[in-house]
């Protein structure tokens, strides 16, 4: 039986992006003898993902050629490695029923428990592909070019280009060092490319746009989906706004959410447009100090979910 390592939901470059490298390193780490000193499995990892890439995700690949992993949304019997997660909100169907060999990530531990010990890394450091740098230099595997390359992008694309405050510096020296083996001498130049790609919302439905990077979350026992969508200018999704707004409704009764908020993400501008669709405005305000102006209300400097986002909202939803 093989072992599958895979991201979350929805997913982006780092979570398929890092599905590529743990298999590598894994399967690498295995040919040296020296995995069966610290586990006690002992098969070959294949990379999956759990849904379509996203247009950055596609480039990145395309550009470094790798292929897309192969697709897998349920666990039932399964052996896997989770990356970039550990919220069963955001993993395969029936996490219950597979046996979890590894967690690797970067964001608050989840809710995903295992009835034996296992290998579990987490690092408060921006991008998976940060903590991975660290396991490729502790079992001492080389770094080929092409997976340094993807690595790299994981972080540009997770730290928004060392913009995000979820940056370490870790993550800087990590990401020269990664750029240098992958060839890359203009990382920005490599970073804007990506954002570009990722900008690209012509022809996109609503729907799509709204859970192309988009988790659900248990606040205090209410249901909140919270999507964030970069560009690299506002404007672009001015036209598209309104169709956004009616969807997160859609979405919202079909789901029957309390509340799903739409990070509307300005990369140049460091700052992000929220919209909101709630059963409690107030939880907006107490939440960020500022009152919904109509759909939506700007926060700046707010680029990331999980460090500036999520936890002013678990606050104020256990304070509603
Ligand atoms: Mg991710
Ligand atoms: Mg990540
Ligand atoms: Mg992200």
């Amino acid at each position: 039986m093989s072992i599958y390592v895979v991201g979350h939901k929805n997913p982006d470059t780092d979570s398929i992006g890092s599905a590529i490298v743990v298999a590598y390193l894994w399967n690498k780490w295995r040919e040296t003898g020296k995995m069966k000193d610290v586990m006690n499995v002992d098969e070959e990892a294949i990379p999956a993902r759990q849904g379509d890439p996203n247009p950055e995700t596609e480039f990145v690949l395309n550009k470094l050629g790798f292929e897309l992993p192969e697709l897998l949304t349920d666990g039932a019997g399964k052996k896997l490695i989770l990356v970039d997660h550990s919220e069963k909100s955001q993993t395969v169907d029936n996490i219950d029923q597979a046996e979890i060999v590894a967690i690797i990530d970067h964001h608050k531990i989840g809710d995903i428990t295992t009835p034996n010990p296992i290998l579990f890394i987490n690092l408060p450091v921006g991008c998976t592909m940060t903590v991975l740098k660290i396991l490729f230099d502790v079992t001492g595997v080389e770094i080929p070019p092409n997976i340094a390359g993807l690595m790299l992008a994981g972080i540009l694309s997770d730290t928004v280009a060392f913009k995000s405050v979820t940056t370490t510096e870790k993550c800087k020296k990590v990401a020269e060092e990664l750029a240098k083996i992958a060839g890359i001498d203009d990382m920005m130049a490599f970073a804007m490319e990506m954002f570009k790609a990722k900008s690209d919302v012509a022809g996109k439905s609503p729907r799509d746009l709204l859970f192309r990077d988009y988790k659900d979350f248990d606040m205090s026992g209410k249901k909140v989906g919270i999507g964030q969508i970069e560009v690299v200018d506002l404007s672009l999704l001015d036209e598209i706004k309104d169709a956004l707004y009616e969807e997160m409704k859609k979405v919202k009764e079909e789901g029957g959410y309390h509340s799903i908020f739409l990070m509307l993400t300005d990369i140049m501008k460091e700052g992000t447009e929220l919209l909101c669709v709630t059963d409690d405005p107030e939880v907006v305000e107490k939440a960020f100090g500022k009152k919904l102006e109509g759909k939506s209300v700007w926060l700046d400097g707010v680029m990331s979910r999980k460090k500036q986002v999520v936890p002013p909202f678990e606050k104020a939803f256990a304070s509603l």
